[in-house]
């Protein structure tokens, strides 16, 4: 545990330091759960929207895009039951007065088990050495068999109870258990009570005539509403889907994961309409094609499962999460959920508007069926910055700090340095960032030693450093040094914009998937 955190720690502090992420309001001592993207961070953040835009909207005929308002009608979110049952269960600790979701204390406790499965796992990977099959002793050794056992069963309690809203079994599992305060020890818990998520406010001048609004929880019940019209203006035929990315809000009880739960975050949704009967279909579907979306980007096999919910939220009839290894365990990272007619027949229910599809090969109407998947851009972000970075031993017995970002994603494509400021070779390395510019966003860096700039770079990203030295001057070749291998190549100025382009352009990054 204490390594999780270290490691989780370093990625807070290294995202500081090179210039991707800041507290919100930091000289006031900073705001909670609210972050800040600094001058790369919002690059890598823009990368990886488009990398979902791309994917989502432009290489798919079906799926077109929207970008609906932060504020929305009232009735908005009666009708999603976001006002009646968008809710979180949180308990106080009375000793150490903090609050807790009573979900999240269950589901950590199961996380340390989870952590004695792998604790075994690796004893028995040294002890059987290349002879060790892993899936095999997970699927046989009692030991490890008792922990899934436990886990499984606690959560499955978990699920049963909050699915009946029976609180008072949340607060009996947790007593049972044993569970106690991170920061009192104690387990002097209050009764477990829900807690609504989104924040109102007030749009009107008078306090008399003001309406009270929500800033929107989750980005697509814009899309909901802008069914009809899109499907018309668009001439869209089912099944088709409508994207969308932005702001979401939610006043989260727990917020001390940096961007992993903030109260202020950016999703990317996309709602695909369907005919009622073929979500199950479209539920696989969309589950293999995100997952393949996510291991498109190189960031390791290893780190991705699923988790299909015992506990299905009031609309949906299948839900499942992709589930992400962050630094502090297997989290949820997006969400695919089949949300059934529920919030087409609610919105037609509270608006009085027709929500229905005119199914011209069938000569019927019908209310379509939706397949959902959801992502949080920030907890994307976090799952690419966290296991890209490195500490690497080189030959020569030092380490390097390294950050291994997809280059599709990178901030900065390529750094150009003139291996001394003088001889004419600054011009010539400049000359090289005004002609790569219109393609990649590349830096310029002349300060310090040639190697020192190398680990700079490295640090924070950069695929490719190029360097201008005096035998450029002649031969117009210059020295392509790549951040993962370290291997230098001479190349001709030329051929810069195809090399850089083969690595970092988009199209061949997705057409892995
Ligand atoms: P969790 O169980 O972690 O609270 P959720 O199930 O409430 O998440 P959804 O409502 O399904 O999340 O939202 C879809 C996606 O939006 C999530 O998979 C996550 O990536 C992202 N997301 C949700 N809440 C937050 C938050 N507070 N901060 C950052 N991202 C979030």
């Amino acid at each position: 545990m204490a390594n999780q955190d270290d490691q989780f720690k370093k990625v807070i502090s290294h995202a500081k330091e090179y210039g991707y992420i800041f507290q919100s309001s930091e000289i006031y001592d900073g705001l909670s759960a609210v972050y800040d993207y600094a001058q790369n961070g919002v690059e890598l953040k823009k990368n990886i929207r488009n990398y979902w835009w791309k994917a989502m909207v432009q290489l798919n005929d079906n799926i077109v895009g929207l970008d609906s308002s932060i504020f929305m009608h009232p009735k908005t979110w009666k009708a999603s039951g976001h006002v009646d049952a968008f809710s979180d269960p949180l308990i106080d600790n009375k000793d150490s007065k903090k609050r807790y979701r009573a979900d999240v204390l269950v589901e950590d406790y199961c996380a340390k088990i989870e952590a004695k499965i792998d604790k075994e796992v690796k004893k028995a990977a040294k002890r059987f050495g290349d002879a060790f099959n892993k899936d095999e002793f997970v699927a046989t050794n009692g030991r490890v068999l008792g922990y899934k056992e436990k886990i499984d069963s606690i959560l499955k309690r978990l699920g049963e109870s909050l699915t009946n809203e029976d609180l008072a079994d949340v607060k009996a599992l947790i007593e049972e258990l044993e569970i106690v305060c991170p920061l009192s020890g104690s387990r002097n818990w209050t009764d477990v009570k829900q807690f609504n998520l989104m924040f109102g406010t007030k749009l009107g001048a008078s306090a008399e005539s003001a309406m009270d609004l929500y800033l929107r929880p989750e980005t697509a019940q814009g899309i909901f509403v802008n069914f009809a019209n899109v499907q018309k203006t668009g001439r869209m035929k089912i099944p088709f889907g409508i994207a969308q990315t932005g702001k979401a809000f939610r006043n989260e009880i727990v917020a001390r994961q940096f961007i992993f739960r903030m109260r202020e975050f950016e999703q990317m949704e996309m709602q695909f309409f369907i005919k009622p009967g073929t979500q199950m279909e479209w539920y696989d579907f969309w589950k293999e094609n995100r997952l393949k979306w996510h291991k498109s980007l190189g960031l390791g096999e290893d780190n991705y499962r699923f988790h299909d919910h015992e506990k299905l939220a009031h609309y949906a009839d299948a839900a499942s999460d992709i589930e992400f290894k962050f630094p502090f365990g297997f989290k949820e990272l997006e969400g695919i959920h089949s949300r059934t007619d529920f919030d087409l027949k609610a919105h037609e229910a509270h608006s009085g508007k027709k929500l229905q599809y005119f199914d011209h090969e069938e000569n019927k109407s019908y209310t379509p069926y939706v397949l959902e998947t959801s992502i949080g851009l920030d907890r994307m972000f976090l799952a690419v910055f966290s296991s890209s970075l490195m500490e690497e031993e080189l030959e020569n017995n030092t380490t390097r700090t390294v950050l291994k970002l997809p280059a599709v994603l990178a901030p900065t494509k390529a750094a150009i340095f003139p291996l001394v400021k003088k001889d004419g070779l600054p011009e010539i390395a400049k000359q090289i960032v005004e002609d790569l510019k219109w393609d990649f966003n590349v830096a310029y860096d002349e300060k310090d030693a040639v190697g020192k700039r190398y680990r700079r770079q490295d640090a924070a990203g950069t695929p490719f450093c190029i360097t201008v030295d005096h035998d450029t001057i002649d031969d117009k070749m210059v020295t392509i040094r790549h951040r993962d291998t370290m291997e230098q190549k001479r190349v001709a100025i030329a051929d810069l914009k195809d090399i850089i382009g083969q690595e970092v352009d988009v199209k061949h990054w997705l057409k892995r998937m």
